[in-house]
């Protein structure tokens, strides 16, 4: 590719290098590898110095991404030619240029990444932005046609909350009690952000940044908690922690589980399993363990429902099934599967949806299983993930992957007390993110950007980056969680109540309580309101004092308060 007078020519029809077939030479002399070092470093500055100095009101896809795009492309074609051979030429000097080249390139690769005015011309393009303030539009439109006086009220009308009344009202209450953790949080990461200043003798100006968090947040569980996560894993080989979890969930809710021998699956890896009551030795439904990743496969961890447990046509139940789907590494012969204590989790997770789905015992279809009110599907698996932050269930699931002894006390203790690093900011930062989508989708329209930045300025303490526009890569505003992102801390205060007011009381291996569990939530499905399930298993009214409790934040009975 070169650039003249600014306009790009494809890499195909100058280079050479990003032909179909492949002319990489492994010849160059030394001379020769720093030269094409210098040509390629010129030529790929030359594209985003376009970019940089294009006027900030003319800035289109073509003339910013589409530069950059092709510049990469080439990039990654020529690199490789020049620093590969550092590795494997049988010449000293050609080595020796290589690695410098190596150097060199690796340096460059940091300055183009810094690029301030790419940067400006990159944000100025605010693609999203357009579409998502028009999409804003567009609902609020629907929404009056369709009676509703928002957006919002109208995806609401269907969920646990009903309308965005009662979000505002949640959304305020969790904030009034988690700000002064949160204060106290973001005062920890001033005093840590000013012993690193000075440190590196850098000016402090008593501001956190958004670009601080991350590096500031990592650094508390590593100073506060100490949890060593290389010796962690070793404990979680995932044949143990299979085995684990599927004889907790077993215990729990009264099922057997069998293993299908020779059954019809879409892989070799693919395992399947008939589920049975334990008492009555029923089978109620099968499900497949889909767990390592191969070439073309679905990337992340999932519950697919596949056949819904209600009534056939002739008034016989039929035969729930689901899939469990990860992407846990494979173990071989020499080398064990391990997981992170996060893994084991989704894995928890995932698999209590999988467990919603199976104990359902519907009438109908469309409430069978996970078809749930939004802001209730995840209470089920959320409430179980409960059970990778308790010692026994942990010990169950652990094993040292060479020895088989189990995992130390000191570590188990310093990973249950982690669970409440940052617990503050990250909530707080859930209720910015709640309240952001409500309020775009509560207006006929709005400045997506203006809204973000005044939530996180107002409840994070945070302001957002200038020129930046968070919601334009905020996925779940158009990905089907337009005004009901509130879900996920919604489900998860209910999870706790569960969790603490039952389980934790009664025992968390209580086959008792698991039963009742099974019988109240998971059958049921959708067929009965997700508040009067809660009702029924907890015998009261739900309420948000468990999830402080979890928190880190516990309270005096006078200021409890009831939801
Ligand atoms: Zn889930």
């Amino acid at each position: 590719m070169t650039l003249q007078n600014g306009s790009v020519i494809s890499t195909q029809s100058c280079s050479g290098t990003a032909d179909k077939n492949n002319n990489l030479r492994w010849d160059l002399s030394p001379e020769e590898i720093r030269h094409q070092t210098q040509r390629l470093i010129l030529r790929i500055k030359q594209a985003y110095d376009t970019v940089g100095s294009l006027d900030i009101g003319k800035v289109c896809f073509e003339n910013t991404l589409q530069v950059i795009a092709n510049a990469k492309a080439d990039y990654a074609a020529s690199r490789h030619v020049l620093d590969f051979p550092q590795y494997v030429s049988p010449c000293k000097e050609v080595r020796v240029a290589s690695t410098e080249a190596d150097k060199c390139l690796s340096d460059f690769d940091v300055e183009v990444s810094m690029r301030a005015d790419v940067f400006q011309r990159l944000i100025a393009l605010q693609v999203n932005t357009a579409i998502l303030e028009q999409l804003i539009e567009l609902r609020a439109r629907l929404a009056k046609l369709l009676g509703f006086s928002s957006h919002a009220n109208y995806m609401l009308e269907m969920t646990m909350a009903k309308n965005s009344e009662n979000v505002a009202r949640f959304l305020d209450e969790l904030y009034r009690r988690l700000r002064p953790v949160g204060e106290q949080e973001r005062q920890y990461l001033l005093s840590l952000k000013e012993d690193d200043c000075e440190r590196r003798d850098l000016d402090f100006d008593g501001q956190l940044y958004a670009w601080d968090m991350p590096y500031y947040m990592n650094q508390v569980e590593q100073v506060k908690f100490a949890v060593d996560k290389d010796k962690l894993i070793e404990y979680f080989p995932l044949e143990v922690v299979t085995e684990g979890l599927l004889s907790i969930y077993q215990d729990l809710l009264g099922l057997t589980f069998q293993q299908v021998e020779d059954a019809h699956v879409w892989h070799d890896s693919v395992k399947l399993y008939s589920v049975q009551d334990s008492v009555t030795g029923e089978e109620i439904g099968q499900f497949y363990l889909d767990l390592h990743p191969r070439e073309g496969k679905y990337g992340h961890a999932a519950c697919f429902g596949l056949q819904p447990g209600c009534l056939g046509h002739d008034g016989n139940r039929r035969m729930p099934v689901a899939a469990m789907v990860a992407n846990f590494t494979k173990p071989t012969s020499s080398w064990p599967s391990l997981l992170q204590h996060h893994e084991v989790e989704t894995f928890f997770h995932e698999f209590g949806h999988v467990m919603h789905e199976l104990c359902s015992r519907t009438r109908y279809a469309e409430f069978s299983g996970t078809q749930v009110e939004t802001d209730f599907v995840e209470v089920p698996s959320q409430m179980l993930e409960n059970w990778v932050w308790e010692k026994e269930p942990l010990r169950r699931m652990s094993r040292h992957y060479k020895d088989g002894s189990p995992i130390p006390d000191c570590l188990l203790d310093k990973l249950i007390a982690s669970r409440v690093a940052n617990t503050g900011l990250m909530n707080l930062r859930q209720i910015v993110l709640s309240k952001a989508d409500q309020t775009l989708h509560t207006k006929d329209r709005a400045d997506t950007a203006a809204e973000f930045a005044k939530h996180s300025k107002d409840i994070l303490g945070i302001p957002a980056t200038p020129g930046t526009n968070m919601t334009a890569s905020f996925s779940h505003l158009a990905g089907g969680y337009d005004g009901q992102y509130y879900s996920y801390l919604w489900s998860e205060v209910y999870s706790m109540d569960i969790f603490f007011s039952r389980f934790k009381k009664e025992g968390i291996l209580n086959p008792k309580v698991g039963r009742e569990y099974r019988r109240v939530v998971l059958e049921a499905g959708g067929s009965v309101d997700g508040m009067e399930m809660l009702k029924t298993f907890l015998g009261r009214e739900p309420c948000q004092d468990a999830f402080f409790q979890c928190k880190g934040l516990t309270q005096t009975i006078t200021e409890q308060n009831s939801h």
